[in-house]
């Protein structure tokens, strides 16, 4: 297929959903728009891209996808400004990841034209879908998954890519209590957990269940050969604020790429604050707490931009952070990324993308 020349074609829905909508009370994840985008991929290309109504879709019961788990998605979010603009922010880093995680899973990787045509015409005609209100956005889910009908282990010949979009609420912002994991392991160096992909997600379903049932909010991922350095916090990259510099664990193969993360760290630097990228350890946190040096510590992801920590559970012992409103370093980090993001400050980095 000719990149250049995509035209999608549209079957409208009959009828738009978006009067049932109560925009006081969205619920994460319940509510999907007017319409999708899919293609597929099939004889070595990708071919047939359409922009359909929202739907159930079929799949073989040998699906190779539900059996061996060749399946990877992606989070992003679109703003209106008060011109009526549609905003993304930063979309081709989510394109890029997109295509590593394929690249990981052995998917086949999705040409740019496809993914950011698909993606602006579909809010362009969903555009009514998005949120004005202060806060409040359209979450979009690219995603896509193998589709041969075939039991063998074996890379998937086919493929389907989607895009289906969701407006969501203001994210409210309760600082969490997070426990470091001592047991299970998100991912290994060498493993799959830098790429986007289902199964990460499932596996981590259960080691945070019982962290909840122990009465924290999330846990803080460590490595997998000695539990000895931080990695993640739940599905965020995690951030602490020892003796005013922002430390962060360093990017490897076992952590996901999180563009708020590379978001966050570039507008510390922008403004002023001293970054470290490297190994964290748990031992080196606690130390900090011990001596009244650890200031702050937050997750940075897509939902959110910055989720502050409250507390950090080890070893049972719980070692309570400052109040949230002393945290100068995370909130002003995240007041000058959320304008960025909406449009109210100058964009030194081209983040923001228009529709
Ligand atoms: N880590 C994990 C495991 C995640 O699922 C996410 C959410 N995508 C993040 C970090 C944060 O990534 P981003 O800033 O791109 O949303």
């Amino acid at each position: 297929m000719s990149v250049d020349s995509i035209t999608i074609p549209v079957q409208r829905a009959a009828k738009s959903r978006v009067a049932e909508l109560d925009y006081d009370n969205l619920v994460f994840g319940k509510n999907f728009s007017d319409h999708m985008f899919v293609v597929d991929y099939k004889d070595g290309e990708w071919q047939n891209p359409q922009i359909v109504p929202y739907g159930n879709m079929s799949v073989s019961p040998a699906n190779s996808a539900l059996h061996y788990g060749q399946a990877i998605f992606e989070g992003m979010k679109a703003y209106r400004d008060e011109n009526g603009d549609i905003l993304l922010f930063r979309p081709l880093d989510n394109f890029k990841r997109l295509n590593a995680s394929a690249e990981r899973l052995c998917m086949a990787e999705l040409p740019e034209e496809l993914f950011m045509q698909g993606l602006e015409q579909l809010l362009r005609l969903d555009a009514e879908w998005i949120p004005a209100k202060a806060g409040s956005s359209l979450y979009i889910r690219p995603f896509m998954f193998a589709t041969d009908e075939f039991l063998g282990v074996r890379p998937s010949l086919s493929y389907k890519f989607a895009i289906i979009t969701g407006p969501v609420g203001a994210y409210y912002d309760m600082p969490v209590k997070v426990a470091v994991e001592p047991t299970y392991v998100r991912s290994a160096e060498g493993g799959a957990g830098y790429a986007k992909a289902a199964g990460n997600y499932a596996a981590a379903l259960l080691p945070t269940k019982k962290m909840q049932e122990k009465g924290y909010h999330q846990l803080i991922w460590t490595d997998a050969k000695e539990h000895k350095y931080i990695e993640e916090s739940g599905t965020m990259n995690v951030m602490f604020v020892v003796d005013g510099v922002l430390i962060t664990p360093s990017l490897s193969t076992s952590i996901l790429h999180g563009v708020t993360r590379s978001s966050v760290l570039q507008v510390a630097r922008d403004l002023g604050y001293q970054v470290e990228e490297r190994k964290v350890s748990v031992a080196e946190i606690i130390e900090a707490h011990k001596a009244g040096k650890l200031q702050e510590a937050f997750g940075t992801g897509t939902a959110a931009i910055i989720s502050q920590i409250a507390l950090i559970a080890h070893e049972g012992q719980e070692y309570e952070l400052p109040p949230v409103e002393s945290r100068e370093i995370s909130q002003s980090i995240g007041a000058a990324l959320d304008k960025i993001r909406s449009g109210q400050a100058p964009d030194p980095h081209n983040w923001v993308h228009r529709i």
